[in-house]
């Protein structure tokens, strides 16, 4: 990458030689961002930053893409929702999706969080809370996960009427397979249970959504995914990588080929004759799950060497004979990034990105690559 400007950690812990790393591509992240918005077309674009933003880092992320002009971000629980108003201060939108209890109302209202109600009791629980602004509502339309029921919403707007709901949002089950009848599906029922509340702002999208086109995308968009480089769709949205994972190589050798010689832990796999081998610096102590036993890959200098024989806690064995003749002990192995593409290396430890992002430990640091100081 050209443009590592200035570079910070989120810990001061050192980065080893013999450690794996991460960088976090905050320029792209941003990019991502842009892209999301252009799909999304007159609706506002906001980001997903639960889960320390799949795992990348929420404060620092948050920050960038505030100064990118993003306004509205969403998080899960309440730790998140605050984490992410004192990163951005007081004039972003924060929401809330789980809601509201009764232990976190007076913090919600105190630090200015909007709470996605879900339920006929989290919409009393507001009424009652008389809180100076509006709240969101999740109707459930066909995920049977979490939201109002249908049959709740004349109820519902009894108890918060026109003006006391800013927002109505739901959530697509198969957004990510455009051809499946569930979206159409889900689509005419938002529109019917969101003109219940006509003067509230409608959200349906997460990333998969907003790439359904203009019809989805209504006043406002919630990518996630989309935006740290792991989700994309064929002529519509390709991200930029938002992570590079590296590790170092610790040892390299030819094994010796006598009869039944194997590689690792169960003895996976037979050892082929002339076989060049890595073992690296990574494990599933640090997210590489141990699902990408024999499937997963890393790439040496831009060639792709398979994982070979299963992933262990500290380390993993790569079969490197077709790496450049070169390759030494710690030169680093790329498992996500530009090369390791992070879609192809989830399907491959039948997983989603979404996992593999979340499930990056956390004793890898992360620098953070900051986005130009431009315009
Ligand atoms: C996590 C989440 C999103 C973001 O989804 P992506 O698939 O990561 O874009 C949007 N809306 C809701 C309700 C979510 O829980």
């Amino acid at each position: 990458m050209t443009n590592a400007l200035h570079n910070s950690t989120d810990s001061n812990s050192m980065i080893s030689s013999s450690s794996p790393s991460s960088t976090i591509h905050l320029q792209n992240i941003v990019a991502n961002w842009h892209t999301l918005a252009k799909l999304s077309g007159s609706a506002e674009t906001g980001v997903v930053v639960k889960a320390n933003a799949y795992g990348l880092g929420a404060t620092k992320i948050a920050q960038a893409l505030y100064e990118a002009g993003c306004r509205t971000f969403f998080t899960a629980h309440t730790n998140e929702a605050t984490e992410i108003r004192k990163a951005v201060g007081p004039l972003a939108l924060v929401f809330l999706f789980h809601g509201l209890q009764q232990d976190n109302v007076d913090i919600v209202i105190s630090q200015d969080i909007v709470p996605v109600l879900n339920s006929l009791e989290q919409l009393k629980l507001w009424q009652k809370a008389n809180a100076p602004f509006p709240a969101a509502l999740h109707i459930d339309t066909g995920m049977n996960r979490l939201g109002l029921q249908i049959k709740d919403i004349a109820d519902a707007k009894d108890i918060l009427p026109e003006g006391r709901i800013g927002w109505v949002m739901s959530h697509l089950a198969c957004a990510d397979t455009p051809e499946h009848p569930m979206n159409a599906r889900q689509l005419e029922l938002f529109k019917k249970v969101a003109a219940v509340w006509p003067q509230a702002q409608k959200s349906l999208c997460n990333s998969a959504g907003i790439c359904l086109g203009k019809d989805f995308t209504f006043d406002l968009t919630r990518p996630g995914i989309g935006l740290y480089g792991g989700y994309s769709r064929a002529n519509v949205f390709t991200p930029k990588h938002a992570i590079t994972l590296t590790a170092p190589l610790l040892n390299i050798f030819s094994p010796e080929h006598f009869e039944d010689a194997t590689i690792g832990y169960g003895a996976t796999l037979p050892v082929k004759p002339n076989q060049r081998l890595g073992t690296v610096a990574l494990g599933y102590a640090d997210g590489m799950l141990r699902s990408l036993s024999n499937y997963g890959f890393g790439y040496i200098k831009g060639v792709r060497c398979p994982i070979v024989g299963r992933v262990s806690m500290d380390l993993i064995t790569l079969d490197i004979t077709n790496a450049p003749s070169d390759t030494s002990i710690l030169d680093r192995v790329e498992f996500l990034g530009q090369h390791a593409n992070i879609e192809e290396q989830a399907r491959a430890g039948v997983t989603a990105s979404y996992e593999l992002l979340t499930c990056l430990g956390t004793r890898i640091p992360r620098v953070y690559e900051q986005p130009e100081q431009s315009s």
